[in-house]
């Protein structure tokens, strides 16, 4: 059976392009060896059969048996049609996608190719299709019956992102519709299937049994007032003194993450020749390709690989040879409030759930041990049993959205695998009603058609589209394209600070805030030549600075479908009113002390110091805010200055003149918002 296994896998691949066709072959070749040793594999017949008998099958196993890179290559092995497996992570969909192509042995993008928003890495060729659950959403809205897939398999299901729920709610729709020419697999990692199979009418469930070693478990005696460090000394303490095994922390984002290698570099440099050299690895999910690949580079005998992770390695991705795990027991996540409408990350424990996966990681290729940066009696008494599904903690309205343009109307009545609470879909109908998205009936109007064609947040869509009243659609969508880059244009190194500082500065000096900020940084770039020297000279993080450009493209190409006028117009006024059109649900006044308070529902809220407001000498009156961070408090992060009149232009309906009128006339403070740093 292993031999014909072999010429068959090698069979089915004759098409690989020809540059470095041996070299694909050898490695082919020895991964065909290790595809064999995964625990899925023994049940690959059973699994196929399953599938042709079932149409919808819920598959259970242990992160890393290989349900996510094996499943979809027996399913094309044994001539299924189109096959689409969906991620709630675009990291995993990418490495996954890069991983699968390397097994089959093709180039990625042909035969196995990856689908992400804003990037599509894929042809006519591909029959393994690795996507986000959110690109699954929207291949609904251009071919909703899914008609050129015949298996879709809804991967990572127990994360359940607020995508993934969705997807299966017309995933299951469809199943109904196209009856025997479709297949559903519903792959899960941990053992609450059961929720699953009653969802989709009893459905079975296969089970890949998989193999774990022990992990040794130490809890911290007290508390940790500082995790990040605690990790990092943990960190050191296992390279010192512990036999070879890589380690994996987790952390809860980008910037606790570059904080860690920041001090782990500096600490190591202190250590001398003595040590063993530990290499660091970072991974999130705005990391570039290439830099993510690095976490799957073979360890050097000798040296020691330290993975610094946000929840992406909790499931989604598996990095081989990790004995030691790290957990502070936090993550990042959304929450919402449906009373006023805010929507905020926040760094919250995890559940005991995922605590549990989180140790795992540490016993998949020998006894592992878990370093838990907090006490046992947190474990058993402070932690929540599960996490809570997105749906039931997230703003609503770019779903209702998408559901209206697909012609479903009755939300409450859609099935949903956990319903959301009534308010929260009334207040995005509401939100979606002041967009002017909705019309008093709560039928989708044309400017909301448009909006949906957008893959945009409802706001920004709106801001896009709204841009062409005032004639400057491209410094929008500029503007659009450096914030999905996530807070990672700026590059500040510790030593350079002060000039970086300066640097920064510059492109703020015209006024308006963060996002005229971004544009002036991305124009000047663009003046450049796009030159990566200037990026240096400029301390802005080249690589960037790049994925916002080929963001930049994709909007370009997204405004002609949507038939948005292109026009430019450098007016700050204009622009910021553009923003605000789309924004003005997060519109904020000074107070005395130099905080802000929210209009609707009074709350208050600062401006986070990463801004080029933060320090300003004399703060605006009227701000508006992209996204709301809460960590040591609430802090608005990328704000953009506005007049209060504009909002009674902007949004009638929403704002009445009473409610904008500046009830601090008083002279307002100098200098504000010092008190604190950390974030
Ligand atoms: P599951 O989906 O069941 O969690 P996967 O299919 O993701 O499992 O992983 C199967 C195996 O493939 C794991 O042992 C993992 O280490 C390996 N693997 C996945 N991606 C890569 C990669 N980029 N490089 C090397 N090994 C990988
Ligand atoms: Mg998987």
């Amino acid at each position: 059976l292993d031999d014909f296994r072999k010429e068959d896998l090698l069979a089915g691949y004759d098409n690989r392009e020809a540059e470095s066709e041996d070299e694909l072959e050898i490695e082919a070749k020895s991964i065909a060896e290790e595809r064999r040793k995964l625990p899925v594999f023994p049940y690959r017949e059973e699994l196929i059969k399953a599938v042709h008998e079932y149409q919808v099958l819920v598959v259970v196993g242990e992160t890393g048996s290989g349900k996510t890179t094996q499943i979809p290559q027996y399913l094309i092995e044994e001539g299924f049609g189109g096959v689409c497996c969906t991620q709630p992570r675009r990291v995993a969909a990418m490495s996954v996608a890069a991983r699968v192509a390397t097994e089959v042995g093709c180039k990625l993008g042909s035969k196995v190719g990856y689908s992400i928003r804003f990037e599509d890495c894929t042809s006519d060729k591909t029959v393994i299709k690795y996507m986000t659950d959110g690109m699954l959403l929207r291949e609904f809205l251009s071919e909703p019956d899914l008609g050129q897939y015949h298996v879709i398999i809804i991967d990572e299901a127990h994360e359940r992102s607020l995508s993934t729920d969705i997807a299966m709610g017309l995933v299951k729709d469809i199943a109904r519709a196209r009856g025997d020419s479709i297949r559903i697999i519903i792959s899960s990692a941990t053992l609450n299937a059961e929720k699953f199979r009653d969802y989709f009418d009893d459905a079975p469930i296969f089970n890949i049994p998989g193999r774990r070693y022990p992990v040794d478990i130490y809890y911290t005696k007290a508390p940790e007032a500082d995790y990040l460090d605690a990790c990092c000394v943990s960190v050191l303490q296992i390279h010192a003194s512990q036999p070879p095994g890589d380690i994996l922390v987790f952390l809860t984002g980008q910037e606790e993450i570059e904080t860690a290698v920041e001090i782990l570099n500096q600490r190591t440099r202190g250590l001398g020749s003595k040590v063993q050299e530990l290499m660091i690895a970072p991974i999130y999910s705005t990391l570039p390709a290439d830099m993510q690949a690095k976490i799957f580079e073979p360890t050097p005998p000798g040296a020691r690989k330290v993975v610094l992770a946000t929840n992406i390695a909790e499931t989604s991705v598996t990095i081989p040879g990790i004995v030691y795990v790290i957990d502070p027991g936090f993550c990042k996540q959304k929450s919402y409030n449906p009373k006023t409408g805010m929507e905020s990350l926040i760094v919250v424990p995890v559940s005991r759930a995922g605590a549990v996966q989180r140790t795992g990681r540490a016993g998949r290729t020998q006894p592992g041990k878990c370093f838990r940066m907090f006490t046992k009696w947190s474990f058993y008494n402070e932690m929540e049993e599960d996490t809570i599904p997105e749906i039931l903690r997230t703003n609503l309205a770019q779903v209702v959205l998408l559901l209206k343009s697909l012609g479903i109307d009755d939300l409450i009545n859609f099935d949903f695998i956990d319903a959301p609470p009534s308010e929260v879909l009334i207040k995005s109908l509401e939100q979606l009603y002041a967009l002017g998205a909705l019309n008093d009936r709560g039928e989708l109007t044309k400017l909301g058609r448009r909006m949906a064609e957008l893959p945009l947040d409802p706001m920004m869509a709106k801001s896009l589209i709204g841009s062409e009243k005032y004639s400057c659609s491209e410094e929008v969508a500029t503007i659009c394209a450096m914030l999905s880059v996530n807070n990672s244009i700026f590059y500040r190194p510790k030593d350079k600070g002060v000039i970086a500082d300066a640097a920064r500065a510059a492109f703020a000096r015209g006024g308006g805030g963060d996002h005229m900020a971004l544009l002036n940084c991305y124009n000047q770039w663009r003046d450049s030549g796009f030159s990566t020297q200037w990026c240096y000279e400029n301390f802005v993080q080249a690589r960037s600075i790049k994925q916002a450009r080929d963001v930049r493209d994709q909007l370009d190409g997204l405004m002609d479908r949507v038939e948005v006028e292109k026009t430019s117009n450098l007016d700050g006024d204009a622009i910021c009113k553009a923003i605000a059109s789309g924004f003005f649900y997060n519109a904020t006044r000074l107070e005395k002390g130099g905080t802000y308070r929210t209009l609707k529902n009074p709350h208050t809220v600062h401006i986070h110091p990463s801004s080029c407001l933060f320090k300003s000498e004399k703060l605006p009156r009227w701000l508006i805010y992209h996204e709301l961070v809460f960590t040591t408090k609430e802090f608005m992060r990328q704000v953009i200055q506005i007049e209060s009149a504009w909002l009674l232009e902007i949004a009638p309906f929403y704002y009445q003149s009473k409610e904008l009128e500046d009830q601090t006339k008083a002279k307002l403070p100098k200098v504000v918002g010092k008190a604190s740093t950390t974030t």
